[in-house]
């Protein structure tokens, strides 16, 4: 084994192949474990020391460690049974992908600093683009989270509407940023950050079908108009996160071109279904959008973080964020890309090679067949709630994910949620749906089979009252 200074690189190999057949193992058996971990509050830590060893230590005794110490806590989001929030998965190219973005360790912050982790970056952002169907003057790239791209898509918009926030800074108490009641939490932190406050976040009030209404749009902007204040742009959401309602993107689109505002489509989840055919539609209206967010680690395949954020107007983006200081001038110009010149970040880790991986190792029609299972599965377990007396669905099922209650009421409907993940054998959450708590389950990991669905269906069924 050759060697590298200050590391033992047998040490690595023998504990790192140790560990790729633990992972082996670990994905074969882990629906046999608990989803839930049953630790209580603290008790990880109090079995680790309260300081860093002094002297270095075995990578034998830290495997050893993870194996005995940190899994008992871990919740095992990698499970079949896993159906709280958005069900994910982290799967076996993306795995593998990751361990050798650790072992390369690049910064993608300029195109010079990694050419590879730029151009395939690029590439997969613009694979993924079409196969959602979206056109070719989506730019598109990678950060951590949905929550980033779209603070990023926000300031953008923030920076389009000319009010020279970048160079004098931002009074934002007139700004109005529109989005529906049912939003992800992260549109209204984009508010925040961007110093337009919660007050300058409009909630637009939803229909039936836990959509944006669109006439209460027009009627706030008008409203938010006659008072001198200042419409900027309009965040839409395909497949929210409560019940995966798709808000009327067509519509919406007209009203920010008429009107002059940024359009911003959330499709952190519900973007992987329009890798189908037969879902192309959820996203109408969308290739109008100034900039879109989808995150392949939600339902599609990719370990976590993976969020891409496509934007129609990459200079104004640019413009919002590019600073570069004297240390990180380059050469190359125009002609390439430094992708730290499009968010916070300077520092960018070599997410693109992961998704590379993952769509190479599905291909479009693996990657189809596997979400539109869950999209089956799901209906099933729709149409077994309309077939029970005792329950009742509380939003469509348009996506993976199905929102019921008790018809007896939300105390039997929390009890329910709190017996089955006390027995952790599946593992589901709740949310609010007008007013009422819901049961949600969520289906979206690999190995999740029509079983596990009628045994989560089963222990919601007879759940001791
Ligand atoms: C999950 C989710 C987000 C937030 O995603 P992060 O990547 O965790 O920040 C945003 N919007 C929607 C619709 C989501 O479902």
């Amino acid at each position: 084994m050759p060697e590298r200074p200050g590391e033992n690189l047998s040490e690595f190999a023998q504990v790192a192949h140790q560990a790729v057949d633990w992972a082996c193992q670990y994905l074969a058996q882990v629906r046999d474990r608990p989803v839930l971990s049953a630790v209580a509050p603290g008790e990880i830590r109090s079995h680790l020391p309260a300081s860093a060893p002094s002297a270095g230590e075995p990578l034998e005794a830290l495997f050893a460690d993870f194996e005995r110490i940190v899994l008992p806590g871990i919740t095992n989001w990698n499970h079949p049974r896993f159906f709280a929030y958005f069900a994910n998965t982290g799967s076996t190219s993306g795995i593998l992908a990751e361990l050798l973005i650790a072992t390369l360790n690049v910064n993608a912050m300029l195109w010079r600093t990694s050419p590879a982790a730029t151009e395939v970056e690029e590439v997969a952002c613009n694979w993924l683009r079409q196969a959602m169907g979206l056109p070719s003057d989506f730019f598109g790239l990678i950060n951590d989270t949905a929550s980033s791209s779209t603070l990023y898509a926000l300031a953008a918009a923030r920076e389009a509407a000319g009010l020279s926030a970048r160079s004098q800074g931002v009074d934002g108490r007139r700004l109005r940023l529109y989005t529906s009641a049912e939003a992800h939490s992260s549109v209204e932190k984009a508010g925040i950050v961007l110093g337009i406050g919660q007050h300058g976040v409009r909630k637009v009030p939803v229909d039936e079908k836990m959509r944006l209404e669109v006439s209460e749009l027009k009627r706030m902007l008008a409203e938010d108009r006659a008072l001198g204040l200042q419409p900027f742009a309009v965040v839409a959401t395909v497949g929210t996160t409560s019940t995966t309602s798709i808000d009327p993107v067509a519509a919406i689109a007209d009203i920010c071109e008429r009107e002059e505002l940024w359009l911003h489509v959330d499709a952190a989840y519900g973007g992987a279904a329009a890798v189908l055919p037969s879902h192309r539609h959820v996203l109408a209206g969308a290739d109008r959008a100034d900039s879109l967010v989808m995150n392949p680690h939600k339902w599609l395949f990719t370990p976590m973080d993976c969020s891409v954020l496509y934007c129609r107007r990459p200079d104004v983006l640019k413009s919002a964020f590019s600073l570069v200081p004297d240390y990180l001038t380059t050469s190359e110009g125009d002609e390439v890309r430094n992708l730290m010149d499009y968010g916070t970040s300077l520092g960018r880790r070599f997410r693109g090679l992961k998704l590379w991986f993952v769509l190479r190792a599905f291909g479009l029609e693996g990657a189809a067949r596997v979400i539109s299972s869950h999209v089956a599965m799901a209906k099933e377990l729709e149409s077994w709630v309309r077939a029970d007396a005792d329950f009742e669905l509380l939003a469509p099922v348009p996506f993976s994910t199905v929102c019921f209650a008790h018809r007896e009421g939300d105390a039997r409907t929390k009890a329910i949620v709190e017996a089955v993940n006390q027995d952790a054998t599946v593992f589901i959450s709740h949310t609010r749906v007008r007013d009422r708590y819901a049961i949600r389950i969520s289906i979206g990991n690999l190995a999740t089979s029509l079983d596990d669905v009628r045994l989560a269906w089963q222990k919601v069924r007879t759940a001791p009252n």
